[in-house]
């Protein structure tokens, strides 16, 4: 099969019909509420008559076959490590929170940007992802979450969403109109490519927007978000400052603690300046370790100091809690971590860790 067949959530309402070709217009709708409305697994669409069941289920098949799911947090995150057609291997992510509920989403398999202290950046890029393919992580996240209704999706699994801007925008517009979630409720993470922040800001959703900061100067950031050599600061905080003119929403900063790296008080100051200039959010992420890098993260009471350096200086600044640590659920490191993604990177996640994994049985 090749990765351009379209799969369960390609079509669109018309390209449906088309495929679903003599069923009757009301059918073709109870098709796409099942789909979108209902998200529920094909054969659990009651209503919708066996035969065309089966006709949708092999003429749409669905584009991702579990591999690996993982709990944590007493249940209140979990993780999976989804096989595609191809083969290629991309994780989502569902966090429950008191008030709210998000599911975190790749947008490609691997990713070209090679910030060296990410793990997917680590193991390089694969391929883009098909609306289809980002749009059916969050179905089936929010089949799994049962009661609780999914709130909000953030494009920040495994990819660069702007390296692959139509099929993000396609889901983006998907989840919108068809699975009901606002544009408020929407985040798209970005390195920071300037001329795909420039479409998002004139595009007629206002998605929020997060851009992975983590230094304040070019030289450094050179060095932790290499993209910063095309695309450097100042036409960065440019292209952002368009996009909350034009917007109207609020950017986020994030910034990875790195010890020792950009941890330092000149660091805090730098990103004050910038956060002020954007009149931007902060969102400080405890470094999550990983195989290929040597750094370690910040300590806990660096990163509170630093935090207090920062909102000292008049900027709203919050501190990511890190969840699904214990699970390897950050950043790319389920799939780093499984034999078969061809990566290399040591032992299947659920033999380290057979009490909190198991394998899809099929
Ligand atoms: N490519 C996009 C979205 C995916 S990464 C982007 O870079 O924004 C989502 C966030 O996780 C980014 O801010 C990224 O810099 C951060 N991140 C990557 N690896 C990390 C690690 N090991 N520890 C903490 N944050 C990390």
């Amino acid at each position: 099969m090749s990765v351009t067949d379209p799969t369960r959530y390609d079509p669109d309402r018309s390209q449906l019909a088309e495929l679903l070709e003599g069923e009757p217009a009301y059918r073709i709708e109870q098709a796409w509420d099942g789909l979108y409305r209902q998200g529920r697994p094909l054969e659990e669409v009651t209503g919708l008559p066996a035969a065309l069941r089966s006709r949708l289920a092999e003429a749409l098949p669905t584009a991702l076959e579990l591999a690996v799911e993982q709990r944590t947090d007493d249940g209140a995150t979990t993780k999976w490590l989804w096989r595609l057609r191809d083969g290629a291997a991309v994780e989502t992510v569902l966090m429950h929170y008191p008030d709210r509920t998000t599911v975190c989403v790749s947008t490609q398999a691997g990713c070209a940007m090679a910030c060296g202290f990410c793990a997917t950046g680590q193991a390089g890029f694969e391929r883009h992802l098909g609306v289809g393919e980002i749009v059916e992580q969050v179905v089936r996240a929010r089949w799994a979450a049962g009661d609780r209704r999914v709130s909000n999706v953030v494009f920040m699994g495994m990819g660069e969403p702007l390296a692959n801007l139509d099929a993000t925008w396609g889901a983006v517009t998907r989840l919108h109109d068809d699975v009901g979630i606002g544009a408020r409720h929407l985040t798209v993470s970005t390195v920071g490519l300037v001329p795909g922040i420039r479409r998002l800001a004139a595009a007629e959703l206002p998605v929020g927007l997060a851009v992975s900061l983590h230094a304040a100067d070019d030289d450094l950031r050179d060095e932790l978000v290499p993209i910063n050599r095309r695309y450097p600061l100042a036409e960065l905080l440019d292209a952002c400052e368009e996009y909350r003119r034009r917007t109207r929403r609020r950017i986020s900063l994030e910034w990875a603690l790195i010890d020792g790296v950009n941890d330092r008080w000149v660091d805090a100051d730098g990103l004050a300046v910038i956060a002020r200039r954007l009149a931007a959010h902060v969102n400080l992420i405890p470094l999550n370790p990983t195989p290929g890098y040597e750094v370690v993260g910040s300590s806990r009471n660096r990163v509170h100091a630093f935090r207090e350096r920062v909102a000292g200086a008049g900027v709203t600044v919050t501190i990511r809690d890190t969840r699904g640590r214990d699970i390897d659920a950050a950043c790319g490191q389920l799939r780093a971590g499984s034999a078969s993604s061809g990566t290399g990177a040591g032992v299947p996640v659920d033999l380290q860790r057979p009490d909190r994994t198991r394998r899809d049985p099929t």
